[in-house]
């Protein structure tokens, strides 16, 4: 027996919560801990114990049971909460008390009904990145019976295959920097900085369920917050224990390479093993709901949608060159009197980042395709630049670091916006205009480097000066080598000329940012995904596809692991409802 609830105006009474003695902080404590939490959440069949605010809850007894016929010692709490308190949280999270809502005062706890197998809501949920993840995780508190489908490999063998490249120049198409468990957050800089509101609760639960998957508590109160990949892959499979203890089946090496649709509905999806050629035997396995949260690399799975007439259309996103810094300089630039500190490495001040924005002809709408922004992007203090390309012939790079940021080196994007004026020539694409758009200048990257994964450079000097560096290049912390290219005729006239002038108004505002030491390395086109794939606001469900819910940054809704999580999650708190999985009247 766990959990039981008692009665009074504006207070529910929860009895009989049971914690593991293992788990707990002990005798003396009396407050909320996370643990205690959970089992608050479990009585209340709660989805997401993170988002319930501690302050909801006051403990009234704590007791030691270590009788005998228990599996282990326990603490048992009886909890006060404070009804209104909860009725405080973010309008979506009230969805799951509003069907308690009804019965105020007089709630009484429900034992856990369990809920027949056969009966249960079968929802695939196609791709691990942080939206995948976070939908999985509510949809399968809530009683689903979730399929995660992920067409790389967990976490162990993923750094394996990106070991392989860094040191032996192979790429594994189907694991990568891009694909495979957590998606393309895990080898990153882990950065959990966002635009859509640091304070939201969506955010804030996002932040609590991954200290509660072993982050650092501190991300909670940072005012830049950063994980980096060696804090990323732990809790990767602390997330991953947790769903497969939800009942959630997870199958890796499995990519989705076809929907099932019958009278304009999803049924189900077409499989195949990602690690055979092409050609290996498909499974279909029927479901009633998919989830599709397949980040901005999917191209395959975009043509795929094209043929089923899908609603898409091409959005705006950034393309430019990844620039790099000795960190010392930019040490040195943005907090000179302590840069000597910082340079000493003792770990108390942080290595200086940078920020820059420049906006170019806003405001002439006679002219929209000469409105052009220009700004740095992910930048990695600390870190390092590597290699996200999913296919040979198509380079592309981004950047990341370990949680210490130790390295020399200091990199960030530095790209200019693009939009559907840019995409003309591509026009007969129709909604896959900017994907193609993002090619041409990854192949161009990749003949420019020679080949073998090596990337374009340019000293940022000769980039303003129009001419090939012919002098050594500075180092660079790519570890597949730098070739001396032309970036200046990389891109069309009109985007080169937007990232100079930036560069050179920056140097105004940051002296010491044009150096010989400053290396610009090609192509940064994967900024956010090239198309929005259309949904219902309120309901995440395809505007054309019955039973298809696009999420995270590959449909367009999405653009850092923070904002792709919160997408998760709310997109599995709307389908929940859809799928009837409350109880009561909602
Ligand atoms: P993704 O993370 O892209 O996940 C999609 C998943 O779907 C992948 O695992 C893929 O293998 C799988 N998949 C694709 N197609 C199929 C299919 N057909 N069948 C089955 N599975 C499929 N963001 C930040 O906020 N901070 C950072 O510091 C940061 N640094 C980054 C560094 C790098 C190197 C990269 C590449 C990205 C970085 N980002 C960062 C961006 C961030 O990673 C993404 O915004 C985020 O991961 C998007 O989440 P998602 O769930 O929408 O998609």
């Amino acid at each position: 027996e766990e959990g039981s609830a008692g009665r009074e105006a504006g207070y529910w009474r929860l009895s009989k919560l049971a914690v593991p003695a293992r788990d707990d902080p002990g005798k003396d404590f009396a407050g909320v801990s996370p643990p205690l939490l959970q089992a608050i959440a479990k009585a209340l069949k709660f989805p997401v114990s993170s988002m319930l605010p501690e302050e909801a809850f006051t403990v009234i007894r704590k007791s030691f049971d270590a009788r005998k016929i228990l599996k282990e010692p326990q603490f048992v709490y009886t909890v006060d909460v404070d009804v209104k308190r909860l009725l405080d949280l973010e309008p979506r999270t009230w969805d799951f008390i509003a069907r308690l809502e009804p019965k105020l005062g007089t709630i009484e706890y429900m034992p856990d009904e369990k809920v027949a197998s056969d009966l249960k809501p079968r929802v695939a949920v196609v791709g691990s990145g942080p939206s995948g993840l976070f939908a999985s995780l509510v949809l399968g508190e809530l009683g689903a019976e979730v399929t995660l489908i992920e067409r790389g490999q967990p976490v162990e063998q993923r750094g394996r295959d990106i070991g392989a490249l860094v040191v032996r120049r192979i790429l594994h198409s189907e694991s990568n920097f891009c694909f495979g468990e957590g998606g393309a957050g895990t080898w990153s800089d882990g950065k959990l900085v966002t635009r859509i509101g640091r304070n939201t609760d969506g955010v804030q639960a996002v932040m609590k369920t991954f200290v509660q998957f072993g982050g650092p508590p501190n991300i909670l109160v940072d005012g830049k917050p950063h994980l980096g990949t060696d804090k990323l892959v732990p809790l990767l499979r602390n997330f991953r224990h947790h769903l497969k203890e939800l009942g959630v089946n997870i199958i890796f090496n499995t990519r989705v390479d076809d929907l099932v649709v019958k009278g304009g509905q999803v049924k189900g999806v077409v499989v195949s093993d990602s690690r055979l050629q092409l050609g290996s035997p498909n499974q279909t396995l029927s479901f009633d709901a998919v989830v599709l949260a397949v980040g901005h690399s999917a191209r395959d799975t975009y043509s795929m949608l094209l043929r089923h007439n899908v609603d898409m259309h091409p959005k705006s996103f950034a393309v430019g060159l990844r620039i790099e810094h000795p960190q010392e300089l930019i040490n040195d630039i943005q907090y000179p009197e302590l840069a000597a500190e910082v340079h000493k490495g003792r770990g108390r001040i942080p290595v200086a980042d940078y920020k820059i924005v420049k906006s170019f002809g806003e405001g002439d709408a006679e002219l929209p395709e000469q409105n052009r922004s220009c700004y740095s992007f992910c930048m990695c203090p600390g870190g390092q630049v590597v290699l996200t390309s999913t296919n040979p012939s198509e380079l592309c790079i981004n950047g990341m670091s370990f949680s210490r940021r130790a390295s020399k080196w200091a990199n960030s994007a530095f790209v200019a916006t693009v939009s559907s004026h840019d995409f003309r020539p591509f026009e007969s694409h129709g909604s896959l205009a900017g994907v193609e758009f993002q090619r041409e200048f990854e192949r161009r990257a990749a003949t420019m480097g020679g080949g073998n994964f090596v990337v374009p450079a340019q000293c940022v000097t000769d980039f303003l000066s129009n001419r090939l560096s012919v002098t050594t290049l500075p180092p660079s912390s790519y570890r597949l080598g730098v070739r001396p290219s032309k970036l200046h005729e990389l891109f069309p006239l009109h985007i080169t000329e937007v990232l100079q002038q930036s560069i050179i108004m920056i140097e105004e505002e940051m002296p010491g940012f044009v150096s010989s030491e400053a290396l610009l390395h090609g192509v940064e086109t994967r900024t956010s995904s090239p198309l929005q794939i259309s949904r219902n606001t309120g309901t995440y469900e395809s505007t054309s596809l019955q039973g298809l819910y696009p999420i995270g940054e590959g449909a367009g809704y999405a653009g850092g692991i923070l904002s792709a999580s919160v997408d998760g999650m709310y997109c599995g708190f709307a389908l929940a409802k859809q799928l009837s999985l409350f109880h009561g009247d909602i």
